[in-house]
């Protein structure tokens, strides 16, 4: 099926890096407007309608001959475009691609849906420019309060709202989407899976069970800037000593609680080689099997984190940005992809502890997952990785479970 290679192939250069090959396609940048301009093409290629909804998501509709009016009950499916700093190649892309080629593989074989069908890419699903993520779908179901959005800030000081602006956007009209409910009737997101655990069954596809709750605290440890050289160590108030015992505390809490936590980034101030920090902000990425897990397990860091600032004489804030509850994919859309999917034997049903805009969206619509394997389970990394055989089977299922949902007349009772 050279329909999903040569589409692939199209963005395969777009915002990578050329010392590291990994991929900076960060929202409302450069990068960001290359690849919403090859999903128009795409889409305009496809003869689909295109819209962007204010909140910056991108909707190619396909309608059933003679749909009049607005899409109701639609057969969603698609990812984001936007990536991690040297993100991989295939989180996120990979639900677009195989989402535009399911759409051709339905097509060739001949099958009209009865619902409308919508490709979907949703904006900035990373938070890796403003910090919160999965802004577009947050936006779109409400969870995330329109003046909060406009005041995210970049590492430059450019809030989000000025970023929009200078995309050509209006981000005085990012909000809820009232009509999201009524407009999608599943919305189902293919990604390449970010564990072991399909290669480790030697399967191809998995269906997601359910996202762990997961959040970002930022932890700031306020002390004294200082010579490096001159100031004496019982005189200095350097916040760098309580972080370094948070990042341990961090990693023991959550061996105790059988989850995983993280410190990926950090900012120093004023950040020079010889001098004592007068500042450490940095990022606690945590996630666990369940919420009541992840909230003892960031209690204790924090515990730990202020234990130690107090010990040194420093002041320690911690700020929740975003907080995602648990997400069970509902039974219903998941029994009906294993049926669609029956002719595959045995499909996986996995947890998965990463973030998904199919997540936010399991809020206003039902919602499922599908995985395509990882062998080494490494992502947001360049090495992340999927053969073409492998992708090109998920975009194969995905087009079995688009026929299934839109040509069956229990699509929008389930
Ligand atoms: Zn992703």
């Amino acid at each position: 099926m050279a329909a999903f290679d040569s589409l692939w192939t199209e963005i395969l250069d777009v915002g990578r890096d050329g010392d590291s090959g990994g991929y900076r396609r960060f929202a409302w940048s450069t990068a960001d407007a290359t690849l919403r301009e090859w999903f128009v093409g795409a889409a305009t290629t496809r003869g689909m309608d295109v819209e962007e909804d204010r909140n910056g998501n991108l909707w190619a509709w396909w309608l059933p001959p003679g749909w009049t009016g607005d899409p109701r009950g639609a057969f969603v499916t698609g990812s984001h475009l936007d990536s991690v700093p040297d993100g991989g190649a295939f989180d996120g892309p990979l639900g677009v691609v195989s989402a535009f080629v399911a759409v051709d593989i339905v097509r060739e074989r001949g099958i009209v849906p009865r619902v409308p069908v919508a490709v979907t890419a949703f904006s900035d699903e990373e938070g890796a420019r403003f910090g919160v993520a999965c802004v577009g779908s947050r936006l779109a179901t409400g969870s995330l309060d329109p003046d909060a959005a406009r005041r995210l800030t970049d590492i430059d000081g450019t809030t989000l709202a000025e970023a929009m602006t200078r995309a050509g956007r209006d981000p005085q009209h990012i909000g809820v989407d009232p009509g999201l409910a009524e407009r999608v009737g599943v919305f189902v997101e293919l990604h390449v899976e970010q564990g072991r655990a399909l290669d480790l069954v030697d399967k191809p596809i998995a269906v997601a069970s359910t996202i762990w709750p997961h959040g970002r605290w930022r932890f700031t440890f306020g002390g004294e800037a200082n010579h490096a050289g001159t100031t004496r160590l019982v005189d200095r108030h350097d916040p760098m000593l309580a972080f370094a015992t948070t990042v341990h505390a961090a990693r023991s809490a959550a061996r105790d609680h059988e989850a995983v936590a993280t410190f990926g980034k950090i900012l120093t101030a004023p950040n020079g080689t010889n001098a004592i920090p007068s500042e450490v902000r940095a990022w606690l990425d945590a996630r666990a099997a369940d919420e009541a897990a992840l909230t003892a397990m960031v209690d204790l860091i924090r515990a730990r984190a202020a234990e130690a600032a107090a010990g040194d004489g420093i002041t320690l804030e911690v700020t929740a940005e975003s907080v995602t509850p648990i997400v069970e994919f509902p039974e219903a859309p998941r029994t009906r992809l294993r049926r669609a999917l029956a002719h595959l034997g045995d499909i996986p049903v996995l947890p998965t502890q990463a973030g998904h805009d199919a997540g936010i969206l399991a809020s206003t619509v039902p919602t499922a997952m599908l995985f395509v394997r990882n062998p080494t389970g490494i992502s947001h990394s360049p090495e992340e990785f999927a053969t073409l055989e492998d992708c090109r089977t998920g975009a194969a299922v995905l087009a079995d479970v688009m026929v299934d949902w839109t040509t069956t007349d229990h699509g929008e009772s389930t």
